[in-house]
């Protein structure tokens, strides 16, 4: 398991942060405590500002969690299956485990993230001005106008018609309303994306050489991340496009080969493993999955218990995110072992062991048929 800065559970929706969320945080509070802060009311004292600064922070950190369950909830109002939202290094995402089904339920979804910032940079902006924020120049009015500001920044930024921000989301979703097709709708989005993140480096790079001002390389590292996430983002959508219309057991090698529970160890090592030069094989008693069984299995028997030890004793049973009925679509197997990290399912037909589909399999079948299509599109 990855480590999380912090992890809380809020209408069923998993919250947490990764490691890579303290960098932004010490990088934001400091930026706050040394310059934002200090260049707008230079008469506070040090700690003033450290507390301040702590304070931008924390309402940072509730802007972009509300931002993210905004989406998470219209999404889930919609039909949508989002459980986490995870906060890192260049912000937060709601993590979808499937594609929208229509453009329409997209387009909501996407704009519920933006709307919110606006609504808590309206709100944050108002309270800074109420006279319990003791006027402009006191810390909390500061805070609180930072805050508003803020969110405004968030909402604009993230209506860049960049995909995978959210105005990319509302770009491919409105293409594909206009048009009727996904797949071009995101191949156009993402093209823009990739174009912004470009834009974006080439810009950081000259800050960064004119002014000398680390903001420039802060903008960098953004379009870097952006152009990986377009690219990912568009691959992995296509993946799963070419494999929507298709069953899971229509992608097995059907050459695969299972090893009998009863064989013995040493068996398994003579006639399977070195045999067949491969690194596993499914157990099979009779038609039944009993487990897998590989190389390291079969070295941690003792070299005097090997002609003695039945397979069955050694199989690693599978779990319940390692099998799949047989006639599930191969897009629900992809999305199962990508959830799970996982590179293979076994796919049962009833209790009836029907075969093993591997992530190189779904991977190569979906990219040979993209370049198909591809092809055909010209
Ligand atoms: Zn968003």
């Amino acid at each position: 398991m990855r480590p999380y800065l912090f992890s809380f559970k809020i209408g069923g929706v998993v919250v947490r942060a990764e490691p890579s969320w303290l960098f932004l945080a010490l990088l934001v509070g400091w930026s706050l405590a040394v310059g934002f802060f200090p260049d707008q009311n230079a008469a506070l004292g040090t700690s003033t500002y450290v507390f301040m600064a702590i304070l931008g922070v924390f309402g940072l950190t509730f802007s972009i969690i509300a931002h993210e369950l905004a989406h998470t909830f219209v999404g889930r109002a919609l039909g949508m299956p989002i459980n986490r939202v995870t906060l890192f290094m260049f912000g937060g995402a709601a993590e979808l485990e499937e594609e929208p089904k229509s453009p329409m339920i997209e387009l909501v979804m996407a704009l519920a993230g933006p709307l919110m910032s606006l609504f808590l940079a309206l709100v944050f902006s108002q309270l800074a001005m109420l006279d319990l924020a003791g006027g402009p120049q006191a810390p909390l009015a500061m805070v609180l106008a930072y805050l508003g500001l803020i969110n405004l920044l968030l909402g604009l930024f993230n209506m860049l018609p960049a995909f995978p921000l959210d105005g990319g989301r509302v770009l491919r979703a409105l293409i594909w309303l206009l048009g009727g097709d996904r797949r071009k709708a995101t191949r156009w989005a993402s093209l823009a994306g990739e174009g912004f993140a470009v834009f974006f480096i080439l810009a950081g790079i000259y800050v960064l050489i004119s002014t000398g001002s680390l903001a420039g390389l802060w903008w960098v590292l953004i379009g870097f991340f952006l152009r990986g996430a377009a690219k990912s983002s568009r691959v992995e959508l296509e993946t799963r496009l070419a494999l929507g219309d298709i069953a899971a057991i229509d992608l097995v090698t059907p050459d695969i080969e299972t090893a009998d529970a009863g064989m013995t160890v040493a068996d398994f090592i003579a006639e399977k493993l070195v045999r067949h030069h491969r690194d596993w094989f499914a157990v099979t008693d009779g038609e039944r999955l009993v487990g897998r069984a590989g190389l390291a299995e079969a070295q941690a028997v003792p070299l005097e218990a090997r002609a003695t030890t039945r397979l069955s004793a050694i199989a690693i049973k599978p779990g319940v995110n390692d099998i799949l009925p047989a006639r599930a679509g191969a897009d629900r197997a992809f999305a199962q072992m990508q959830k799970h990290h996982l590179l293979r399912v076994y796919l049962l037909d009833g209790e009836r062991f029907a075969g093993t589909l591997s992530m190189v399999d779904l991977l190569e079948y979906a990219r040979l048929r993209n370049l198909f299509a591809d092809a055909r599109l010209g």
